[in-house]
This record gives structure tokens, sequence and C-alpha cells, in this order.
């Protein structure tokens, strides 16, 4: 194949496609191509040159999700992610993969390979922690969030960026799946663990107050073109060891609220804290106490820092306009926060660290654990990394 018209490649034709389009590639003698992708949309690709030992990763797009056929997709996803990729690097260098090639025809990138750090949720299953998280997380929410707003970007410039970061259907997977599913179960597809159906009617499904929040958090979602946000930034999407963190798959990138992106962070952060008192680790569910509150504080300390060093907007110079501007995102952030909770339990893509809980009856306590918190964050948006932790502690 030459690769001018869009097929989905196997392992053979990846081999093939490096050859082709990648220098360290091109009089390699042995390629060894490996499909590693765990995720629940696109096929991921590990090849290596045997002679130099060079490696890259390829990432294609397919025509539907991996998980399941009921999803078709516009394979032009890997643009999106691919260029906010290419926009994250340039604003938070080393926190993300260096991009190697962007094929708009294959659907497909080639970028660094992070095969010697670790997919952070494997790791936090595992009780590992990471001095560094919070420090290196939260340079990358600042630098990716405040430097793509209006704060920032001329306005002229941040509307061209918009336009560019259209991204319709995979916003509307989290429209349906974290903003409407988890709380009216439209589409009959949640999955409840048998023995907790009583306690998701009651807290979820029949809550009225819960579902007038829910709706305001999906139309700031729908409606808010604030900043570029990664979009899936879950412990997922993330690669991490002792010393570096990276981020990838944003694929679901588009202009939206902030709280967002540091919402998901800090639910993920609580399903590795619920797995943690699972199983007793002190060490660990300290660890997770003491980031959490961490990525908020350092989290407002650098925006304000960077917000007086980038802005170039007349108004933001105000200091009550500031004030009011950091307060909307945390209340963003918990709010975000307790929805993504909400889904991961209920909704069909889960977490593992909750679904290896076991015995069954720790995993259905550790599940409503997180209910419990994630209708408090929605009800009653925290503003302080403390409230996070005594909200953890006193739902039993
Ligand atoms: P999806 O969009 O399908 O969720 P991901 O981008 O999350 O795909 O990738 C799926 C898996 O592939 C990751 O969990 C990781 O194991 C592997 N992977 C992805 N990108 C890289 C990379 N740059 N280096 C090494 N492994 C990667
Ligand atoms: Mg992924
Ligand atoms: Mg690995
Ligand atoms: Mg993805």
């Amino acid at each position: 194949p030459t690769f001018e018209q869009y097929f989905l490649m196997n392992t053979d034709d990846v081999i093939h496609y490096v050859q082709f389009k990648i220098d360290s590639f091109k009089h390699a003698q042995t390629i060894t191509c490996t499909e590693i992708g765990d995720g629940n949309l696109n096929y991921v690709y590990r090849v290596i040159n045997n002679q130099t030992n060079d490696s890259v990763i390829v990432k294609q797009a397919g025509t539907t999700a991996r998980i399941s056929d009921e999803f078709v997709l516009s394979t032009s996803r890997n643009k999106i992610e691919t260029e906010a990729l290419m926009l994250q690097h340039k604003l938070a260098p080393g926190l993300v993969p260096e991009i190697y090639l962007l094929d708009e025809t294959m659907s497909c990138c080639v970028m660094e390979d992070l095969s010697k750090l670790t997919i952070m949720r494997t790791a936090l299953t595992n009780f590992e922690t990471f001095p560094h998280f919070a420090e290196h997380i939260t340079d990358f929410l600042v630098n990716t969030l405040l430097r793509t707003s209006d704060v920032v970007l001329n306005h002229k410039d941040k509307k061209e960026l918009v336009r560019t970061f259209i991204n319709p259907e995979l916003c509307e997977i989290s429209e349906d799946l974290v903003f409407t599913e988890p709380f009216h179960n439209n589409f009959n597809r949640n999955e409840i663990t048998p023995g907790n159906e009583q306690f998701v009617q009651t807290l979820l499904y029949s809550n009225e107050e819960l579902h007038v929040e829910v709706a305001k958090l999906k139309f700031h979602f729908m409606n808010n073109t604030q900043s570029l946000v990664h979009g899936d930034l879950h412990t997922g999407s993330i690669f991490i060891d002792q010393n570096d963190t990276k981020v990838i798959d944003p694929e679901f990138a588009f202009f939206g609220p902030m709280g967002y992106d540091i919402g998901n962070i800090m639910a993920n952060l609580m399903f590795a804290w619920a797995r943690g008192r699972a199983y007793e680790q002190k060490e660990f569910t300290e660890w997770v106490e003491n980031t959490l509150f961490d990525i908020m504080d350092l989290f407002e300390t650098k925006f304000r820092t960077a917000w007086d060093e980038h802005a170039t907007e007349v108004v933001a110079k105000n200091a009550d306009f500031k004030e009011h501007y950091i307060q909307s995102i945390l209340k963003d952030t918990a709010g975000m926060a307790g929805l993504e909770l909400a889904r991961r339990v209920v909704g069909l893509a889960k977490v593992k660290d909750i679904t290896t809980i076991e015995p069954i009856e720790s995993r259905l306590k550790a599940e409503r654990l997180c209910l419990r918190v994630a209708t408090e964050l929605i009800l009653n948006p925290f503003q302080t990394g403390g409230q996070y932790i005594t909200a953890l502690q006193n739902a039993q």
C-alpha cells in the first residue's frame, strides 16, 4: 500500500507504514510491531527498529470505537488529538509526548514511545505513589488552560482555535455518558453493580435537586468556550514514573470549561483513594490526600502568577474580576469532579480502581462512597483541597 487512501492498518501494514514515512525506519532490516492499545476507542502500535532500538508509537483511529460498534466516529478525531498534543507541547513542554508525524489521510499519528513510563491508573491500583505528580499536573493545567483562554490569547486568534477544535462527536459522547445517562439512564446502558440498585435509584435517578445542578453543568460544558481542554484527563491518560509525567490521548479536546480537566484529575485520584481505603493502604491514601490538597493549592497559586505574567486582556487587570474568574473555575472543578465520580461508577466506561475491588461487599461500599461524594460535590461545590479530603473521610 502507498497509504494514499484511508484503511485500518494491521501490524504488517504499520511496519510498511513506518518504513515508508519515518526516516529512522527507512533502512531497517527487522522491525517488530505490536498492537498495545488498551483504550476504548483507537488502535495503538509500538514499532521497534531491532538494529538501532529506535521505537515509535503509531496511533490510528478506526471508524467505530473499539469498545462498541455502537459508537460510529469520524476518524478525523486523530487530527484533533495530534494538533492538541502539538499545541500542548508548546505550552507545557516536557509534559506530553513529542509528535513526529500527523497523517490526515490515514487518520494516524506517529509519536514518541513512552513505554518506559507506566500508565498512572495501573500504578495507582498497585498503590504506587508519585511525589512530583501535583507539581507536574498543575504545570500542565495552568499552562494549557490559562494560555488558551481569552485572558491571554488575542480574541480573534482564539476564535480560530475554537474552530480548529470543534469536536461534535466526541463532545456528544461526554454529553451523554457524563452529563445525562448517569442520572437518567435514558439509553438503558448504565451498569449498576448488583446490590447498589436501590442506592442509585434514590441518590441519582430520583434526585430532582441534583438534576437541576447537573443540567446547569451540562449546558456550561456545551456553551462555555473558555479554554482548550484535554477532555479525557483521567489517570489512564497519564504516563508516569518517579521523575516524569506525560499526558496523552487528548482526542476529546475542545474549547470548554477549565474545571472539566481539573475535576477529572481530582475525581480519578478519589477513585484511587477509595481503592486504597478498601485495602487499608494508609500510606497510600495519605499520599492521595496530600496530592488532592496540593493540586488545588498549586493550581490556584500558579494560576494567579501566570495570570499576572501572561494576561493581555485589559479588563483582566481588574483584581476583583480575577478573583471572580478563579472562584468560578474552582466551582466548575467541583461539579465536574462529581460528575466524573458518578459516571464511572454507574455508566458503561468504568475504572479498574473500583471494578477490581474484592470482595464484592467492599466494592459496593467503595461505589457508594464515590456516589455520596459525587452528589455532595455537585450540590455544594467545594473550594479547597481540604474540603475534598474531609468529604472522602466522612463519606463512609
Ligand atoms: P485510546 O484513545 O484508545 O484510549 P490511548 O491513547 O489512551 O488510546 O492509548 C492506549 C494505550 O496505548 C495506552 O494506555 C498505552 O498503554 C499505549 N500508548 C498510547 N500512547 C503511547 C505512547 N506514546 N507510548 C507508549 N505507549 C502508548
Ligand atoms: Mg485512552
Ligand atoms: Mg508500559
Ligand atoms: Mg482516547
